[in-house]
């Protein structure tokens, strides 16, 4: 194997990430001699890191929490997106060099296409505003949606929308506005960890917000049947996790990486035996 095939994802916890698995059958189902490891890095030794990534010559690489806003120190370029976003989640080289990209973007914006409806002119309402948050809504601006963010924290929500711009309003869990933000909304996306493993039980909506059966729910949390999900889907809504949005992503790295489409079928397969063969180690 040429060392032109190495690839890997670099956070830290990494244990649980799905990308090596997901990478690996992609490169396998394509026919390519490739590695696709798995780093933990600490904080302190990124920099160091990236640069032992870059000498070895790995053509490409992931980025996931914590280091999505701070890895942009130490590489050479970055898409404008990744830019606007303040967040890399994949590294291509290109001639040694190393540049940044966010494939979080185009990989929420192909999820909502399989669920084949329009947000244009339509309400979008995101929960959280994290890095997720800011992906999600780049790519709903792209779409013409109307956008209300949904945060914990006015500042926090105010600064998000004024970053964006035009069609993006920002409001509490509190009051009668996400009452009414969700009974016209079009689209619900979770971008909050509630719901995750280590909190599966937790709903980041209000117990008296009520869902209507006009909203398509995306929770990002993938892998399992999220309060919001089941909720969801009891009033009749379109449910979507967040495998679809993982596997989007991660084939939009491997075309950065290969120049080539990977068969999203086999990644997708590869997550769910995953997930389950996890699941059944924790109940044995
Ligand atoms: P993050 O930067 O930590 O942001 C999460 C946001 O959720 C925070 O900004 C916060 O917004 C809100 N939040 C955090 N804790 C909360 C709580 N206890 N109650 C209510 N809101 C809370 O994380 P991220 O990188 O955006 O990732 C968020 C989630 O998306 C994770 O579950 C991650 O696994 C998932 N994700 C999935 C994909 C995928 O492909 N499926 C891709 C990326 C991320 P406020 O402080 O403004 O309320």
């Amino acid at each position: 194997m040429s060392a032109s095939n190495r690839f890997a994802v670099i956070g830290d916890p990494i244990a649980h990430s799905l990308s090596p698995v997901m990478q690996r059958a992609a490169l396998e189902a394509a026919g390519i001699d490739g590695t696709y490891e798995a780093h933990r890095v600490e904080q302190a030794r990124l920099g160091a890191h990236v640069a032992r990534l870059r000498e070895e010559g790995y053509r490409g690489f992931n980025v996931t929490i914590p280091h999505k806003e701070n890895v942009f120190a130490f590489l050479d370029d970055a898409s404008p997106v990744a830019r606007q976003i303040g967040a890399v989640n994949t590294v291509s080289t290109i001639g040694g060099r190393l540049v940044g990209h966010n494939t979080d973007v185009p990989g929420f914006r192909n999820a909502l296409a399989t669920l084949d409806m329009t947000v244009e002119g339509r309400l979008a309402v995101v929960l959280g505003t994290g890095g997720a948050a800011r992906a999600v809504v780049h790519a709903l601006t792209t779409e013409g949606a109307d956008i209300v963010v949904v945060s914990r924290s006015v500042e926090k929500g105010a600064r998000m929308a004024r970053s964006i711009g035009r069609g993006v309003r920002s409001i509490g869990y509190d009051g009668p506005s996400l009452r009414a933000a969700l009974a016209e909304a079009r689209l619900l996306v979770n971008t909050t960890p509630l719901g995750m493993e280590h909190q599966p039980h937790a709903d980041p909506l209000p117990a008296d917000v009520e869902l209507r059966s006009h909203t398509a729910v995306v929770d990002l949390v993938y892998g399992r049947m999220t309060p919001l999900m089941s909720r969801a889907r009891s009033k009749g809504c379109t449910v979507m996790d967040g495998i679809e949005m993982l596997v989007e992503q991660g084939a939009e790295s491997f075309r950065l990486w290969t120049g080539r489409d990977p068969d999203l079928a086999t990644m997708r397969r590869a997550c769910w035996r995953h997930l389950e063969e996890a699941r059944q180690c924790s109940v044995s």
